[in-house]
């Protein structure tokens, strides 16, 4: 028997009405939103988003909590419109593979620093380890020495061996996950090995008997093992910011350790003479490729937007 009010989290926006959860529960139900509340969040194309926590009475959201993080994708270049894609996410789990595809790193990294920006904590994994342990393994050590050295969470999975799914299982347990990844990386493979229940390829048929339509939405939550996932499909809708040139090097965390120590404020971490990021690079403190990321990130002002 559905309780007539409460606290509650959302995990889908069916279209005309919402499914909400009493997480930890598992019990989606529906409930709509009241025009009040539809209307304050005027800036954002959806006022709730996945991941919003809710208090609802009677099937209604009656009001939205304060959100301890968002992720926004805006609708066009030039939209001042965002649409909010989740909310009060614990992770960004990262699925990436170094050959087959071959990975980008300056493309991971501008995921990365998205992450930075909207606080959300993120967690690589290095999918595949199967195939290049034995042909490549010094590309899975360099790999590891920039992302390990920048401070990130690295764990290497493979979903052929086993290797690792216990405990990216273990780094999810208990938290709301954002899945993403380029398309062929293994992600699907990846949620697969850690619960089985879940197979993103087919799609899911949970929820069904609870959406009266078939209305596909984009993000949804799932319960996935001991914790929640929201499957984002393809990186490129987990975009990035609109950012000034001078914030950029805030997001790479291993930069804002150094710049400090920067001769110039502001320094640009370029030209200027006395530069604490440069001398780390130099060092090797500050691997070459993430700071030839920021380089490029730096020449793209303004088009690496969503
Ligand atoms: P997605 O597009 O990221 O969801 O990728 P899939 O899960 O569909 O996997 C893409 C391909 O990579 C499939 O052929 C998988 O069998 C393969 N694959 C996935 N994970 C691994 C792995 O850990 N090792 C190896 N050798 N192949 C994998
Ligand atoms: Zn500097």
């Amino acid at each position: 028997m559905a309780k007539t009010g409460g606290t509650a989290t959302v995990v889908k926006n069916a279209g005309s009405h919402y499914l909400l959860s009493e997480l930890p529960a598992w019990e989606p139900f529906p409930a709509v939103l009241r025009g009040k509340v539809r209307l304050q969040k005027s800036s954002s194309t959806n006022p709730v988003a996945v991941g919003d926590r809710v208090r609802y009475e009677d099937g209604v959201i009656t009001e939205i909590l304060p959100r301890s993080n968002y992720l926004i994708r805006k609708s066009t270049n030039l939209s001042r419109q965002a649409h909010v894609i989740a909310a009060n996410l614990d992770q960004a789990v990262i699925v990436v593979s170094l050959f087959f595809p071959e990975i980008k790193l300056p493309f991971l990294d501008r995921i990365l620093v998205t992450c930075e920006v909207y606080k959300i904590p993120a967690v690589i994994v290095l999918n595949k380890v199967d195939l290049y342990r034995e042909d490549a393994p010094e590309a899975v050590e360099t790999f590891m020495q920039i992302y390990e050295g920048a401070g990130y969470r690295v764990i290497q999975t493979s979903c052929k061996t086993g290797e690792g799914i216990d405990a990216l299982r273990d780094a999810c347990k208990g938290r709301l996950s954002l899945f993403s990844g380029e398309s062929g990386v293994g992600k699907s493979s990846v949620i697969k090995a850690i619960d089985p229940s879940l197979d993103p390829k087919i799609g899911q048929i949970s929820l069904a008997h609870l959406q009266g339509k078939h209305t596909t939405s984009l993000y949804e939550m799932y319960k996935f093992s001991d914790g929640y996932l929201i499957d984002s499909p393809g990186l490129r809708g987990f975009g990035l910011v609109d950012l000034e040139k001078e914030e950029i090097a805030k997001y790479f965390p291993e930069m804002l350790r150094v710049a400090d120590d920067c001769r110039f404020v502001p320094c640009t971490h370029t030209h200027e003479p006395g530069c604490a990021v440069k001398a780390a690079v130099e060092t090797g403190e500050i691997s070459s490729e993430r700071y030839n990321s920021y380089l490029g990130m730096l020449e793209d002002d303004g088009k690496f937007r969503q």
